[in-house]
């Protein structure tokens, strides 16, 4: 199993935001973990990256257990919900930004940040300004970037939270097609139901840091597995 969480639990003030959380991601799988504002989404992933400290339990990753390896040395891609571009770097320069820790050689680095402006539809985009980007194109910089290092998991936080309704229903349908043609490992969180029915392989529903169900996106939309998630969902009990 690529990754592995084990009774994952984070306490806030005594309150575990995170509650013995087990789920397991396979490798070229898309897992879309769906909940609530607060529900501990952005929690679960800061404790995979390495960024949240666990109380309890385990983060494992092809087997080994994470405890004590920092963020950067765990081989992961991260979108956080405020992509966060660096606005003084031009497209090319974010992009190139993870290359550039890894120690990539400057050819090598440009060939690639070609390569994956031309993957998430912006060729050529390279010298412009980010400023001057709409926040459909700002969002695929950030993909860009975060898929740069070749990560062994991409992990997206609300990845299209910014974007207008129908743009996020094209990207996401988008997004689906390019990962499954890249074969990337993929752990994304987000409040938006369809966002995650399009995305996922599986869709894993979160209640108050528990996981209330998971299953594939049709299972879980003909079965809720109680009223919790039947209402999350949108259907009268
Ligand atoms: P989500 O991403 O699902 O909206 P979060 O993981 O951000 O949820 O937060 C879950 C809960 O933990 C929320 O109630 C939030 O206020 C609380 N929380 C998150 N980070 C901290 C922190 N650093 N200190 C105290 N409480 C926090
Ligand atoms: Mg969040």
């Amino acid at each position: 199993m690529l990754l592995s969480l084990q009774g994952a639990t984070v306490r806030f003030g005594g309150r575990a935001v995170l509650d013995a959380v087990d789920l397991e991601v396979a490798e070229h799988e898309i897992v879309c973990v769906l909940g609530p504002s607060g529900s501990g989404k952005s929690t679960l992933l800061r404790a995979v990256a390495g960024l949240q400290p666990l109380d309890a339990g385990r983060v494992l990753l092809d087997g080994r257990d994470q405890a004590g390896v920092p963020a950067h040395r765990r081989g992961l891609g991260l979108m956080f919900q405020d992509h966060q571009l660096f606005p003084q770097r031009d497209v090319g320069g974010n992009v190139a930004f993870g290359l550039r820790m890894q120690g990539e050689p400057r050819d090598r680095r440009e060939e690639r940040v070609r390569e994956l402006l031309d993957l998430v539809g912006l060729p050529g985009a390279g010298r412009r300004a980010v400023a001057a980007l709409s926040g459909g194109e700002q969002q695929r910089v950030a993909l860009a970037r975060a898929l740069a290092p070749r990560p062994r998991l991409l992990m997206l936080d609300e990845p299209l939270g910014q974007l207008d309704r129908s743009l996020r229903e094209r990207l996401v349908v988008e997004l689906r097609e390019l990962f499954g043609r890249l074969g990337t490992t993929v752990l994304a969180v987000t409040h938006d139901q369809g966002e995650a029915f399009a995305l996922a392989d599986r869709v894993v529903v979160m209640r108050d840091g528990r996981i209330a169900q998971a299953g594939t996106p049709l299972q879980v939309w003909q079965r809720p597995a109680d009223a919790f998630v039947a209402r999350f969902l949108g259907f009268e009990n």
